[in-house]
């Protein structure tokens, strides 16, 4: 027997099961398959991973019904500094303050914990309509009429598969989709710190020769009331490094990156290593396809932004696919790419152009970066520029 579906959706990452949770409420009929078992990985410690959350992403979340489920509150961005520094040195002060209160009452956006995501997520699945499979693997064939997915004895038949499988996507592989990776040779450390200073809402981008520094507001808890999630990005072989060290070694060198601005603080919870590159694919669907999320585009965390694509990438399908009467039809594909690939190309050579700028010790590009910072300050159309795009609007 087979079972029919408006959309499959592969991959129950943060954008798979958002995408398939939103077009759930919209009335569709979704399958969502996921190769892992979904209930583990709700790590109930605090993990350090957080993402930033924009205004538009947030209102996908929303639909979603995952916003109102996170069991840890978001912390709202009010304020972004964005410092230059030398190795080894606190942030210089020139710097490029920008302010939410320029450009209303919201905030910039706001950080959420991955785990949070995912308990949420979890949560929600729970209660809706998505036909869930998982941990299960999929043998997905394509034609021109639709596609269908055998789930071990199962058969599923859908209008269209959508590939949230990350950046490995083996359906992205099996399409004969090329990718084309840009290697940073740089690795991001990532943990959260407790300080003894409030963050006061506050995330800041310290950019420094082996790669950018960012502190991220978390929301506090009762045991450690001031929290931040940092990620700091080394040169591979310094990031190993410093993940293998000891908790007061790491402390030291992120105490001479970031100053004082926090106070003492100490390390909590768990470390990740993440190796960075820029990753896009030459195509974003084929017959019956399209690609979503990290399985499309990879970007540098500089700006956080990798999610909100990702979410940015869903919201575009449910608009297209969400009241189709053919979801997979191949004009409403192409209209998905013309939507999607130039916005996530110009964030990745935006990304890519800011990490280029930034990673350099040379003198004459230190100054005309420190110029430029200081430029941009006394100029606030182009700051409000920043920020509106920044809030993704
Ligand atoms: C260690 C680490 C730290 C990170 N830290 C940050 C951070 O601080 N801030 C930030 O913004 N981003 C961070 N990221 C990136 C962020 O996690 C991704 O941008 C985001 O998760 C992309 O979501 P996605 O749903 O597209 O893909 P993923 O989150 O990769 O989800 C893919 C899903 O597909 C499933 N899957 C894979 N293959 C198959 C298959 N064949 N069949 C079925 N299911 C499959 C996987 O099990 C997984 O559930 C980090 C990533 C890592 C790995």
């Amino acid at each position: 027997m087979t079972t029919s579906c408006d959309i499959a959706v592969v991959g129950a990452g943060p954008v798979g099961g958002t995408l398939a949770l939103a077009l759930a409420a919209r009335g569709r009929k979704v399958l969502l398959v996921d190769k892992a078992d979904l209930k583990p990985m709700e790590n109930p410690d605090f993990d350090g991973r957080a993402y930033a959350i924009a205004q538009g992403s947030q209102s996908l979340l929303q639909e979603a019904g995952i916003w109102e489920r996170l069991p840890f509150a978001p912390c709202p961005i009010k304020d972004i500094d964005v410092t230059d520094g030398k190795p080894g040195r606190a942030p210089s002060p020139l710097k490029l303050h920008f302010d939410h209160k320029a450009v209303g009452d919201d905030p910039f956006g706001w950080i959420i914990e991955a785990r949070s995501v995912r308990v949420a997520l979890n949560a929600a699945l729970a209660q809706s309509n998505v036909i869930v499979r998982a941990p299960a693997e999929a043998v997905v064939s394509r034609n021109p009429e639709g596609a269908v997915l055998q789930i071990g004895d199962e058969r599923f038949a859908a209008k269209l598969v959508v590939a949230a499988e990350g950046r490995q996507s083996p359906l992205r592989n099996q399409a004969g989709i090329s990718v084309t990776r840009l290697p940073y040779k740089q690795t991001a450390v990532i943990f959260a710190i407790a300080h003894e200073l409030p963050h006061n809402n506050v995330a800041l981008e310290h950019f420094l020769p082996g790669g950018p520094l960012a502190a991220l507001p978390l929301t506090g808890t009762a045991a450690h009331p001031n929290l931040s999630a940092i990620v700091f990005t080394e040169s591979d072989a310094n990031a190993k490094l410093l993940y293998e060290m000891d908790d007061a070694s790491l402390a030291r060198h992120l105490r001479a990156r970031l100053g004082n601005r926090l106070g003492g603080f100490s390390l909590v919870g768990r470390r990740w290593l993440y190796p960075l590159y820029a990753m896009y694919a030459a195509r974003y669907y084929d017959t019956r396809l399209a690609l979503a999320g990290d399985a499309a585009h990879g970007v540098h965390p500089i700006a956080g932004q990798g999610l909100n694509l990702g979410l940015r990438d869903a919201a575009s399908l449910l608009e297209l696919a969400g009241a189709a009467e053919d979801p997979g039809a191949e004009a409403m594909l192409r209209a998905y790419q013309a939507q999607q690939r130039p916005i996530n190309m110009a964030m990745l050579l935006g990304m890519d152009a800011l990490d280029r700028l930034f990673s350099t010790n040379f003198p004459p590009v230190r100054l005309a970066r420190d110029l430029g910072l200081a430029a941009v300050e006394r100029l606030p159309r182009l700051k409000q520029h920043f920020m509106l795009a920044a809030m993704g609007r």
